[in-house]
């Protein structure tokens, strides 16, 4: 009978199909098109030199025994693979051909006998390595118990309880959570391991940071010990990974993990991220890992609502053993809206103070603490940032701003960065002045008193206004 690729390869695939878990098989064996059969030599198209690697390291068994089926003992595979038009020069998913040959669209041939296909070394079944306990590093304080609930934070909860309750066995794989500081993040992440060690004690579980992690690399760099390193990730079930943004321009690092990630995602282990930005923007992370970060699901941890920010604050009051006046709380929650980590802050000072003291609580100390907790995490806005802010915003340079030149429009931009600098600085007028095209104080405070009638007066200019509070504030 005269077969065809096409044929050859359909019956491959539907045994490959029937021995490994779908999502490898959509990810490794659908995008691979049959090209050509002469003899007992099967060619099939892959993506990119990393996929054909791929499949080198982790299928040439499976692929060995679906090609002798349908070929016979002397079936020959030969890879096509099919060059990507990648922009990123240190992609290695672009083989580097000899500069003889270096046309992109070029197909190479990678001729590979399967008979003399060398083993790969397999960690696993080095004995004893698989029964090396590993220190979950794992902070039992965190859980989802003491997680308050709230509608900023229930996607993101839920999902991580589905996770903990079939760890590897759902969507959510990688579960990226992202949020801004002090949003819950790492408490989340420790949550999710804290439970599954509990459901499932026999899981190998890690949380480590993305720093430690990158240390941990470096030195096994130095130290030549490259493998292990990666043979020891390769070995959890559990992968907790905190603060990726990290990585972001670590490009040796990234390429690291994006190998143990594989490897795990593709034996159905659990991989849980924490990042401080969504993946669209994370910066300096290459793409190939973003899209990976993108195959689960990402769920964002928003600033908690009042509701919420009163709840938090009264379960850590009962927890604390404090009892603490209704309208002090309700104080609290409404003046430190950012973070948790801000509302526990005060919370903490508030005890610490009232109790070194021996004095009640009162609003008054309240007022004292949040106002001191909120400006101190405020950043400090210099005059200089304040007139690259203006510059920026008016679409002109410093110097323009600064110059002698009376064009209305830089006028008026150089009388907001002087109403900005007096509203949001402690500086003098004379030294705002000075420091704003040396100007003296009147001219300051003549600036000040036009942007606030203009406001009154003005839509757009109030429009300015409001534009740049909200830039300069963030
Ligand atoms: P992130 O890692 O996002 O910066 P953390 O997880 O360290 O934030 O959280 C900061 C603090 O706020 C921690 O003490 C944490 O327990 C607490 N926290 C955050 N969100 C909640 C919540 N929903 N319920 C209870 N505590 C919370
Ligand atoms: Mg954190």
């Amino acid at each position: 009978m005269n077969k065809t690729a096409d044929f050859v390869w359909s019956n491959c695939l539907s045994f490959i199909k029937d021995n490994i878990k779908l999502q490898a098989y959509k990810t490794w064996f659908e995008p691979i098109k049959p090209i050509k059969l002469s003899g007992e030599a099967l060619t099939i198209q892959v993506p990119s030199k990393f996929f054909y690697e791929w499949l080198e390291e982790h299928y040439i068994k499976l692929l060995r025994v679906a090609l002798v089926r349908e070929l016979g003992e002397h079936a020959k595979l030969i890879y096509d693979v099919r060059m990507e038009n990648t922009y990123s020069s240190n992609s290695p998913q672009t083989v580097k051909i000899p500069s003889s040959n270096r046309n992109p669209l070029k197909p190479q041939k990678v001729s590979v006998p399967i008979e003399s296909k060398r083993e790969l070394k397999n960690p696993f079944i080095i004995p004893g390595l698989q029964k090396v306990k590993i220190e979950s590093q794992l902070n039992p304080n965190y859980n989802f118990d003491n997680f308050i609930e709230g509608d900023s934070n229930r996607l993101a909860r839920s999902a991580s309880i589905a996770v903990a309750n079939k760890p590897g066995g759902t969507s959510f794989n990688p579960l990226l959570i992202y949020g801004g500081v002090g949003l819950g993040k790492t408490h989340l992440a420790h949550a999710i391991g804290v439970d599954i060690k509990d459901k499932y004690p026999d899981k190998t579980v890690l949380y480590i940071s993305s720093e430690k992690f990158t240390q941990q690399f470096i030195d096994s760099v130095k130290s030549n010990t490259r493998n292990d390193f990666i043979h020891f990730y390769q070995m959890i079930d559990v992968l907790i990974i905190d603060d990726v943004q990290f990585l972001s321009g670590k490009a040796g690092t990234q390429d690291v993990f994006f190998h143990i990630f594989n490897h795990l995602h593709q034996n159905g282990k659990q991989v849980i991220l924490t990042s401080d930005k969504a993946p669209v923007d994370m910066q300096d992370i290459e793409q190939r890992l973003l899209s990976r970060f993108k195959w689960g699901l990402s769920a964002e941890l928003q600033s908690p609502d009042y509701e919420t920010r009163i709840s938090i604050l009264q379960n850590k009051l009962f927890r604390d053993g404090v009892e603490m006046p209704e309208d002090i709380v309700e104080y609290i929650a409404k003046n430190v809206k950012s973070n948790v980590r801000e509302l526990e802050g005060v919370v903490i000072s508030m005890i610490a103070q009232a109790s070194f003291n021996r004095k009640e609580f009162t609003l008054e100390l309240a007022r004292q603490i949040v106002d001191k907790f909120v400006k101190n995490t405020k950043k400090e806005v210099s005059i200089d940032y304040i007139q690259k802010v203006v510059s920026k915003y008016f679409d002109m340079d410093v110097a323009t701003l600064q110059s002698k030149t009376r064009k209305r429009h830089v006028v008026q931009a150089r009388q907001l960065a002087m109403y900005f600098a007096k509203r949001m600085t402690k500086s003098s007028l004379a030294s705002i002045g000075s420091q704003i095209g040396k100007r003296d104080h009147a001219t300051v405070l003549h600036a000040c008193k036009t942007v606030d009638n203009l406001t009154e007066t003005d839509k757009q200019f109030r429009k300015y206004v409001e534009d740049l509070t909200k830039k300069l504030t963030f």
